[in-house]
């Protein structure tokens, strides 16, 4: 398949405000085949994989980890999604095939399917300990929570879209969204401004159905802010789990699980949390890593 998303990082009003805006049709699909996601999963899954393709671009290192887990007690339970600085972002819901009537507005209901929790951020920038936050859900919509993320977490005002609209044979037809950040010493002014202009703008849905790029959203929005393009990056759904890393992982469980395992005398599948791809491994083999435990 000939990936078509990509993201833009941007600056606006002379570096005081930060833009990120993706297309993320391709990545919103693949998590979708990757798990059999439902219509309501897929949004979820691809609202929080959109935000982590803009947010993964601002690690710096290269092992440097995103990850973002929301856990919450609706019937969908979670989600979980990692992005790393090199565009690849990928993750997996709780509950898969979680389905629930429209909403009110006759929108697939996120929010309700997601219901209260929270919101956890994790950097890993290798050091010591993982830079972590962790928020209370405030509507379960994904845009919103991420938008008080900044706010509280980070001190970071932020105005935050993020969008998934499906085809009636239930595959993605648009994904994407944009990011914008205010930084410290921005005239209360500009934010007036800019306020205004968000509050009359289209939902994200509707600008990609348009046949808006990601350009054209930050340009519709920061045009009077002296908007500059700095840099436009392929983004791609990719998981980095091998054999070896499966391995490692059963390794892990100890001689006894896999004692039981083996006396069962099937070959045994892993499947990848992130990816759903299967590892099958033969008895022979299961014996092979059996003795290399400990
Ligand atoms: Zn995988």
């Amino acid at each position: 398949m000939n990936n078509r998303d990509y993201l833009v990082i941007a600056t606006a009003a002379e570096d005081r405000i930060r833009a990120y805006a993706a297309v993320t049709r391709d990545i919103a699909e693949e998590g979708r085949k990757a798990h059999d996601l439902s219509p309501i999963a897929t949004a979820a899954l691809g609202r929080l994989m959109t935000a982590g393709t803009m947010m993964g671009s601002m690690l710096k290192g290269d092992n440097d980890l995103l990850t973002m887990q929301i856990r919450g007690d609706g019937p969908m339970k979670g989600l979980t999604v990692t992005a790393d600085s090199f565009g690849h972002v990928k993750g997996f819901v709780t509950v898969p095939d979680v389905m629930l009537p429209p909403s009110p507005a006759g929108k697939l209901d996120v929010g309700g399917a997601i219901g209260r929790g929270t919101l956890s951020v994790i950097r890993d920038l290798g050091l010591k300990e993982p830079y972590v936050g962790q928020v209370a859900l405030q509507t379960g919509e994904i845009a919103e929570d991420l938008t008080y993320y900044y706010a509280y977490s980070e001190q970071t005002p932020s105005s935050i879209a993020l969008g998934v609209l499906m085809e009636k044979n239930n595959t993605v037809r648009q994904s994407g969204g944009f990011m914008l950040q205010l930084m410290p010493g921005i005239e209360e002014e500009m934010i007036i401004k800019l306020e205004e202009k968000l509050g009359s703008l289209k939902s994200v849905t509707k600008m990609l159905e348009e046949g808006m790029t990601p350009e054209d959203m930050l340009n519709l929005s920061l045009s009077s802010f002296s908007l500059r393009i700095l840099e436009k990056r392929e983004i791609s759904f990719y998981c980095n789990c091998s054999r070896e890393r499966i391995e490692k992982v059963l390794l892990s469980v100890g001689r006894e699980e896999l004692q039981k395992m083996i006396e069962e005398g099937e070959p045994v599948e892993v499947r990848c949390q992130f990816c759903g791809r299967a590892y099958s491994f033969s008895t022979e083999e299961m014996k092979k890593l059996y003795r290399a435990a400990s």
